[in-house]
C-alpha cells in the first residue's frame, strides 16, 4: 500500500517514514503544502498523512482543495494541541482522523492501521463481530443469533470504535477525540450516556457480549462468561 507524507518537519517525516516501511508500506515524503497537494492530486495512494502548518498551503486548505476534487484517499490529519479546536470544522470536512503531536509511532500506526481498515476492506467492516455479537454497519444494526436492533449514528460510532479495536481498552478522552473530535467536559458525559444505550441494547438482544469499565482508564469490549 502506497502512502504519501506531507510533513515540513524533515526528522519527523523521516522516522515516520521509516515505521511505515518496516510495516511494508511504500511511502512518498513531500515537504511543502503545494508539491503535497500537486502529488496527492496526480498519484494513486491508500492513505495520506497530512501536516496541518505547511509552507505554501496548509493542510485544511490541501484537505479542502482535494475533497472538492472528488478525491477519496483517506486523510489524517497531523495536528499540534493547539490547532485542533478552531479547526474543527476543517476536520468534519473530510479528513478521516487525526493525530495530536507529539505522538508515538505506536499510536501512528494504530490510527494508520484503522483507517485503512475501515477505508480498504470494505467487506470485512460492513458486518464488524465479537462474540455472539454482530454489527451491520451499512443497517446501523446490532445483532445477535435472531435478534437485532436498530442503533443510532452516534451509537454506531462508538461500536465500530470498539469493534475495530479489540481487546483494547478505550479511553473516554480517545473516544471522545475520535467521534466528537474535541476535548469537553460536556463530550465526555456524552460518552459515559451512549455507552449506557449501548448496554441496554445488548441486554435487549440477549448479547453475552458487554461493555466493561476499566476504572481510570476506559472501556472495553468483553464477552460475559457465566459463572454457574
Ligand atoms: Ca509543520
Amino acid at each position: 500500500m502506497n502512502i504519501l507524507i506531507i510533513e515540513d518537519e524533515y526528522s519527523l517525516a523521516d522516522a515516520v517514514a521509516e515505521t511505515l516501511k518496516n510495516e511494508n508500506f511504500n511511502v512518498t515524503i513531500k515537504t511543502n503544502g503545494e508539491d503535497g497537494e500537486d502529488e496527492a492530486l496526480t498519484e494513486n495512494y491508500d492513505l495520506i498523512l497530512l501536516d496541518v502548518m505547511l509552507p505554501k498551503k496548509n493542510g485544511f486548505e490541501i484537505l479542502n482543495y482535494l475533497r472538492q476534487e472528488k478525491i477519496k484517499t483517506p486523510v489524517i490529519m497531523l495536528t499540534a494541541k493547539s490547532e485542533i479546536e478552531d479547526k474543527l470544522n476543517g476536520l468534519e470536512n473530510g479528513a478521516d482522523d487525526y493525530i495530536t503531536k507529539p505522538f508515538s509511532m505506536r499510536e501512528l500506526m494504530a490510527r494508520v492501521k484503522a483507517v485503512l481498515k475501515r477505508t480498504n476492506n470494505i467487506e470485512d467492516t460492513n458486518c464488524l463481530e465479537f462474540g455472539d455479537l454482530a454489527l451491520d454497519v451499512r443497517n446501523a444494526k446490532l445483532k445477535c443469533n435472531d435478534n437485532e436492533i436498530q442503533i443510532s449514528g452516534k451509537e454506531l460510532e462508538l461500536l465500530e470504535q470498539f469493534l475495530l479495536n479489540k481487546n483494547q481498552v478505550l479511553s473516554r478522552e480517545n473516544l471522545v477525540e475520535r467521534i466528537w473530535g474535541y476535548e469537553s467536559d460536556a463530550e465526555y458525559n456524552n460518552v459515559e450516556v451512549y455507552i449506557t444505550f449501548i448496554r441496554r441494547k445488548l441486554k435487549v438482544i440477549e448479547s453475552k457480549v458487554c461493555i466493561k469499565a476499566v476504572r481510570g482508564v476506559g472501556y472495553k469490549l468483553v464477552v460475559e462468561v457465566n459463572e454457574k
